[in-house]
C-alpha cells in the first residue's frame, strides 16, 4: 500500500520522538511491502519563527491532502509572550478544526512491566487494563455560547451545553466502529438523570445500536464512570462520551497507567485521514538531551496503521515490539523506578536507542 503521511515534528522533544516513530514506520514498510512517503509540515513555535504564523494555510492544506498526520508536540517558553492568536497551541486548534476531526481517541493500557508506576492496587491491575475513550472533540459546552453579565446586580456566568442529533450520531458511530475493531463492548457515558443533552445522547446511541448488532452497548452515568475507572477498569473496552466528560475522564484514565510518555492518541473525523499524536507536550525541560520516551509517538503511529490504514497486523507488530523491549528490561528515564536498588534491575536507554530497539523487534 502507498501512503502519504504529513509529519509535524514541532517543538521541544517533538523532532526527537517523531524521528524514532519514522524509524519504526520505515521498518514496517520494508517488512510488509508498503511505501510510506513523508511530507514535512511546520507547525507551532518553529512555524512562528519561520513564517510568523503557527500554522500557515499551505501547511494546513498539506495535512488535509495527506492520508494522515503524525505530530510530535508544539509549544515552549520561548513563545509564551506572543499574542494569544499567535501561540503555538493555536496552530494545533486550527489543525483540528481544519481537518474536521471531531473524535479524540485515547487508549488506556497498562503495560504489565510498568505496573509498579501505577497508583492502583496490584489486585486491580492484575485483571488487566486495556480500554479506549472516544471523546467528542468539537461540540458541547466548550463550543457553546459563553457569557458573563450582571443580572440583579451580580456577576452571572453562563456556558451553553448544546448537542444536535447529528453531532451525537457521528461520534456514536466512531464509538461503535472502534468497538467493532476491538472486543465489541461499548459503554456510552452521559448524565441522563439530569441533562437534556444527555437524554438525547442516550436515545441516539440506542437508535444507531440496531445497526451494530455485534456490539454490546451499555449506558453509564458519568459520575459512576469516574468511580469505575479506578475501581474496576478491566470492565471497559470502548467508552464513548461528550466533550467535557471525555476531557476529564481521559485525564483520569491516563494517570492509572504510569508514565505520560507512553500514551498515544488519535483524532478522526468523517474520513480516514486522522491526526495521531502522543498525549504529552513538548517537554522543553528535557529537549535535546536524548532522554525523552518516544513510545507514545511510536504507539500513535501504530494507531495510524490500525485506524486509518486498516493495517491491523502491522499495528500489532509495533505493539508486540514495545512489549518485548519492556519485557527485556529496557527503560527510558521516565519509566525507571525511583528506588535505586529497584532501578539496578533495568537497562537505562535513551530516545534513539529506544526507537532502534523497537525497530529491531518488529516481525
Ligand atoms: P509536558 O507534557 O510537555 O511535560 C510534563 C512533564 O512530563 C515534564 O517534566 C516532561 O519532561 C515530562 N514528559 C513529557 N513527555 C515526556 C516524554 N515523552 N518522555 C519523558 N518525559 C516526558 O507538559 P508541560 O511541561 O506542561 O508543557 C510544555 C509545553 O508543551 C507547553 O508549551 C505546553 O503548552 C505544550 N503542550 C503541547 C501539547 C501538544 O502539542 N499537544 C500538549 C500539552 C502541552
Amino acid at each position: 500500500m502507498n501512503k502519504n503521511i504529513a509529519v509535524i515534528r514541532g517543538d521541544g522533544i517533538g523532532p526527537e520522538i517523531v524521528e524514532q516513530a519514522l524509524v519504526v514506520l520505515n521498518k514496517i514498510a520494508e517488512i510488509y511491502g508498503h511505501i510510506f512517503s513523508y511530507t514535512d509540515v511546520d507547525m507551532g513555535g518553529c512555524a512562528i519563527d519561520k513564517y510568523g504564523d503557527p500554522l500557515p494555510q499551505d501547511m494546513l492544506e498539506k495535512c488535509i491532502k495527506s492520508d494522515s498526520v503524525l505530530l510530535g508536540a508544539v509549544g515552549g517558553d520561548k513563545w509564551n509572550n506572543v499574542s494569544p492568536e499567535m501561540r503555538p497551541e493555536k496552530g494545533l486548534l486550527r489543525l483540528r478544526a481544519g481537518m474536521q476531526v471531531y473524535s479524540n481517541n485515547r487508549p488506556t493500557k497498562i503495560w504489565p512491566q510498568l505496573a509498579d508506576s501505577s497508583p492502583l492496587k496490584k489486585a486491580i491491575l492484575d485483571k488487566g487494563i486495556d480500554f479506549i475513550i472516544v471523546r467528542e472533540l468539537i461540540g458541547g459546552i466548550y463550543f457553546g455560547e459563553h457569557k458573563t453579565e450582571v443580572i440583579d446586580g451580580e456577576n452571572t456566568a453562563t456556558d451553553i451545553l448544546r448537542y444536535t442529533e447529528s453531532e451525537i450520531e457521528r461520534i456514536g458511530r466512531i464509538g461503535f466502529e472502534t468497538a467493532l475493531k476491538r472486543n465489541k463492548k461499548l459503554c456510552s457515558v452521559e448524565k441522563s438523570n439530569v441533562l437534556n443533552s444527555s437524554r438525547l445522547w442516550r436515545s441516539v446511541m440506542h437508535r444507531i445500536a440496531d445497526e451494530y448488532p455485534e456490539v454490546e452497548l451499555t449506558d453509564m452515568l458519568v459520575d459512576n464512570c469516574a468511580m469505575q475507572i479506578v475501581r474496576n477498569p478491566s470492565q471497559f473496552d470502548v467508552i464513548v462520551t461528550e466533550n467535557m466528560f471525555g476531557d476529564i475522564l481521559s485525564d483520569e484514565a491516563s494517570m492509572i497507567t504510569g508514565s505520560i510518555g507512553m500514551i498515544p492518541s488519535s483524532s478522526l473525523g468523517a474520513t480516514t485521514c486522522g491526526l495521531y499524536e502522543p498525549i504529552h507536550g513538548s517537554a522543553p525541560d528535557i529537549a535535546g538531551t536524548d532522554i525523552a520516551n518516544p513510545i507514545g509517538t511510536i504507539l500513535s503511529a501504530a494507531m495510524m496503521l490500525r485506524y486509518s490504514f486498516d493495517m491491523t497486523t502491522e499495528a500489532q507488530s509495533i505493539e508486540n515490539a514495545v512489549f518485548e523491549v519492556l519485557d527485556k528490561g529496557y527503560r527510558t528515564a521516565d519509566t525507571m523506578p525511583s528506588d535505586k536498588n529497584e532501578s539496578e534491575k533495568f537497562i537505562r536507554i535513551g530516545c534513539k536507542e529506544c526507537g532502534k530497539l523497537i525497530m529491531n523487534h518488529l516481525r
